[in-house]
């Protein structure tokens, strides 16, 4: 059982880097932080380059995001979240690094917090960096658009098909408020490295953890990925909570194939 030996490796190991992804909020109905501004997983994600080149692109995001911003400011923090956060209160963590944009961590009670991708609860200007709540762009979205919320919150049969066939070239996408720049949801899109002051203070900090534990994340994604790698490297364990493959597998001291709720509540 796994489960005894992850219970040893978290009391033997004092000062933990943890390194969260999209498993850890799945118990809270995020299918995938890569497709939260809206719940059509079939759809691919908006990268980078399609978004600042594209007013459609931004278009279709932004109606779409009108409707899965509602549904992700629901989502409440789940016990994995909780026993994340309880571990910290003891004062068994060195730091939290999470690849999700929901902001659940924090709203658990973790406070050593880094949001590797950003969070989407804010947006940010391209132009004049002002940075503003999602809640307040909601609320523009809403008052330009009001023809777009009873249409779109209709559970469609068949999502991306249906959703195809909306107007989005007449859907009004507001501009920054105060210099009339084009606005960004703060999280990093495909195409888009991570701020390398971010990366340096959770690099910083990996060297004073004494090992590592990756919670419901496949590392498939380079950003968290790498914190492992240095981790290896370094001579530090690196056990990992994850159901199915992990790229990273090769360099776990323990593995444990489990849901991470179920796992975490029980340690
Ligand atoms: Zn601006």
């Amino acid at each position: 059982m796994q489960i005894p030996s992850l219970r040893d490796f978290i009391a033997r190991h004092r000062r933990l880097f943890v390194l969260t992804g999209a498993g850890v909020s799945t118990d809270s109905g995020i299918a995938d932080y890569r497709d939260a501004n809206g719940e059509w997983k079939r759809s691919p994600p908006v990268s980078f380059q399609a978004f600042m080149g594209s007013a459609a692109t931004r278009q279709r995001y932004w109606a779409r995001s009108l409707v899965g911003w509602r549904r992700l400011r629901r989502a409440r923090p789940n016990a994995a979240h909780g026993a994340l956060a309880r571990l910290e209160r003891q004062g068994r963590m060195e730091l939290l690094v999470t690849q999700n944009v929901d902001g659940l961590h924090q709203a658990a009670g973790s406070v050593q917090v880094i949001d590797l991708h950003g969070r989407l609860d804010q947006v940010q200007c391209m132009d004049c960096h002002d940075l503003l709540p999602r809640d307040e762009l909601q609320a523009e979205l809403l008052r330009r658009n009001p023809g777009w919320n009873g249409l779109l919150a209709r559970p469609a049969p068949d999502g991306d098909a249906d959703l195809d066939g909306l107007p989005f070239g007449e859907f009004a996408v507001p501009p920054c408020a105060r210099c009339g720049g084009l606005l960004k949801p703060d999280v990093v899109f495909f195409g888009e490295s991570v701020p390398r002051p971010r990366v340096d203070t959770a690099m910083q900090r990996l060297e004073r953890a004494d090992a590592v534990l990756v919670v419901g994340s496949s590392l498939m994604v380079y950003s968290g990925y790498r914190f492992v790698q240095a981790a290896a490297q370094s001579g530090k364990p690196v056990a990992a909570i994850n159901l199915g493959r992990t790229r990273a597998d090769g360099l776990l001291t323990l593995k444990v194939s489990e849901p991470c709720a179920l796992a975490l509540a029980a340690v």
